[in-house]
């Protein structure tokens, strides 16, 4: 198969929908000839998707099967995912988003977030190794390092030759990364020392790692900062590798720094700010995922309900199969097309320098990655559904794809980080311009959007329902906390209680009414997708209804419970 030609949303999102005129100029410099560049990276994805869709979807399974190799005490990939990232490294592909200047190819994020999702939907473990064995340590000393660090590491990663990591996560700091407590001790001649413990590093058995650390002293968000540490002479230990259910062809590594040497990548003390830069990027890479195992979970599906018969007829043709499947393309289609807004936005951020687009990219990125996690989630449980008994049986892979997509919701921040996160910006938006209630809502985006037609009316009423949810959550703070509130007075996590009990419930809708959007949008241009954006923003209407009601009828139970908990610890 071809993982790029055979995959005809793909196809048109690239075809039709990504404005090209805009992107190229701006990444390739304004007299580069905006077809002829653009047929170039079609032509580019089309020769890797023949070969993603063969070679690395062919040795997925095998991947799964073997999982991480421990080989008297050393973690190792195995051999067809070594084949997986050197054919991908021969494709080029490792240096994809890299300038020329360190070798590689100087692509927009855009392009490679195709490429992405196709590395996804053949082998999510591949595409783990592959983005944070390679384009993220890349991709971080590219943007944070000295020229002397990029020329040192990013042609040899870019050529395959170093594999590193990015190392946040300890054990007693995962969601809360200010409580990580790996300390770096300056020394006289410019070197680092490290101390401490990382845990769930992925790709942690390559040759260099790139560490958040505290300086000695500092506490909570301030004084961290990314170093760099080389394995090379047995720098840092790698202890173990997690067995795990999940992406099994990934190594996930736990790492002891004891005395080891770094360098600093930026400026020591700026590591938060760095590694939230990172972490937006990345998770956009996490959401692409979610799209890509959802693809194929869902051909998958569609193409064991075509041919299996029950009662007479194809399963596809019993009304709750068909709309099993339905529900499946809305969510893959959504997801997608919401993604590759975010990654337009992106490139225009990146390139651009290019403010709106900056506030729009910071709304949209975490609906990206929780929609599309979720959304991967529930079309993997569909997928081993519809292929009812056979769907626990290994050969049919839509187990693996369950075990895969259950990952995406939990690394580069969960979905419930992700909805505090969009509640919060939404929140501070608001408190800026409440009047925004009395109207369309507080989010420029869905504010400004409108449409004709069934499509403009459901979206209307989704929209209503969130901006209904969000007056009822502020007046309820108002009569707490006094008018104050209103003309700027701060706000604390226990002020924004019940907003913070709901935030996934408002974060779901706004995801379904922001996928309705950008699908109405496409609508307009592509009037055979018309069905498909009626069926999103019908979804997203009753998703913010059935919500908004939720919210409503909250009884206090889940505070009386936590105060009961409280008071257990007293
Ligand atoms: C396979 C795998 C690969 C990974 N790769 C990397 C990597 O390469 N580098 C790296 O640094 N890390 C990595 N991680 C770590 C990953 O990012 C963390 O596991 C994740 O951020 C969650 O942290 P935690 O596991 O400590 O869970 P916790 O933070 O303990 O969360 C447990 C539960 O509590 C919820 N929760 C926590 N705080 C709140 C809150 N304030 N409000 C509501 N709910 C909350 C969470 O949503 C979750 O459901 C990886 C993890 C895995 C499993």
């Amino acid at each position: 198969m071809n993982y790029f030609l055979d995959n005809p949303d793909l196809v048109t999102t690239f075809d039709r929908v990504v404005p090209w005129q805009r992107i190229v100029p701006l990444t390739q410099g304004k007299d580069a000839n905006v077809a002829d560049t653009v047929a170039t990276w079609r032509e580019m994805l089309a020769v890797a998707g023949e070969y993603i869709g063969t070679e690395i979807a062919g040795r997925a399974k095998l991947v799964d099967e073997l999982g991480v190799i421990r080989d008297g005490g050393r973690v190792e990939t195995s051999a067809p995912m070594n084949a997986n990232l050197r054919g991908l490294a021969e494709l080029g592909f490792v240096g994809l988003s890299l300038p020329e200047a360190y070798g590689g190819s100087g692509l927009p994020f855009t392009v490679s977030s195709f490429g992405v999702e196709m590395i996804a939907r053949a082998c999510p473990a591949t595409m783990v190794e592959f983005g944070i064995g390679f384009t993220e340590p890349a991709a971080m000393i590219l943007r944070f390092g000295t020229e002397e660090q990029k020329q040192r590491y990013i042609p040899r990663v870019v050529r395959g030759e170093l594999k590193g990591a990015v190392a946040m996560t300890e054990p007693q700091a995962g969601s809360d990364v200010g409580r990580l407590t790996t300390t770096a001790t300056p020394r006289q001649d410019g070197c680092w020392i490290l101390q401490g413990r990382k845990q769930f590093i992925s790709a942690g058995q390559g040759d260099l790692v790139i560490v958040l650390a505290r300086s000695v002293g500092s506490s909570g968000l301030d004084g961290m900062g990314m170093f760099i540490a080389d394995r090379e002479g047995d720098n840092y230990v790698v202890e173990r590798a997690e067995h795990k259910f999940t992406i099994r062809g990934s190594p996930t590594c736990a790492l002891l720094f004891e005395g080891t040497r770094a360098t600093p990548l930026g400026k020591p003390g700026d590591g938060w700010k760095q590694i939230l830069t990172f972490m937006n990027e990345s998770r956009l890479g996490v959401g692409i995922q979610g799209i890509g195992v959802a693809t194929a979970a869902f051909e998958k599906a569609s193409e064991y309900a075509a041919q299996r018969v029950q009662m007479d007829k194809p399963i596809r043709e019993h009304p709750m199969v068909a709309e099993m499947l339905l529900e499946m393309e809305t969510t893959v289609t959504g997801a997608r097309a919401l993604a590759y807004t975010a990654a337009v936005l992106q490139d225009l951020v990146l390139f651009g320098h290019d403010e709106q687009a900056a506030r729009d990219l910071r709304e949209i990125t975490p609906l990206v990655k929780w929609y599309g996690t979720e959304g991967a989630v529930r079309v993997c449980r569909l997928a081993l559904q519809i292929h009812g008994g056979v769907g626990v049986v290994d050969e049919y892979d839509v187990g693996r794809f369950m075990r895969d997509s259950l990952i995406t919701p939990i690394y580069e921040g969960t979905s419930q980080i992700q909805s505090l996160m969009a509640v919060k910006d939404l929140m501070k938006v608001t408190m800026r311009r409440p009047r925004s209630l009395l109207g369309r809502g507080p989010s420029r985006l869905l504010a400004d959007a409108s449409f004709d037609g069934r499509v403009g009316s459901d979206f209307a009423a989704a929209r209503g329902h969130i901006v209904g949810v969000l007056r009822s959550l502020v007046l309820r703070l108002v009569r707490r906390k006094g008018p104050g509130l209103l003309r700027g007075a701060p706000l604390g996590d226990e002020d924004l209680g019940p907003i913070l009990l709901h935030a996934e419930r408002i974060t779901e809708a706004l995801a379904h009414v922001h996928v309705a959007r950008v699908l109405a949008e496409r609508a307009r241009r592509i009037p055979e997708r018309r069905r498909l954006a009626e069926r999103a923003a019908r979804t997203a209407r009753l998703v913010a209804e059935r919500n908004r009601r939720a919210i409503a009828l909250d009884d206090g139970s889940v505070f009386a419970r936590i105060a009961a908990w409280r008071s257990e610890r007293r």
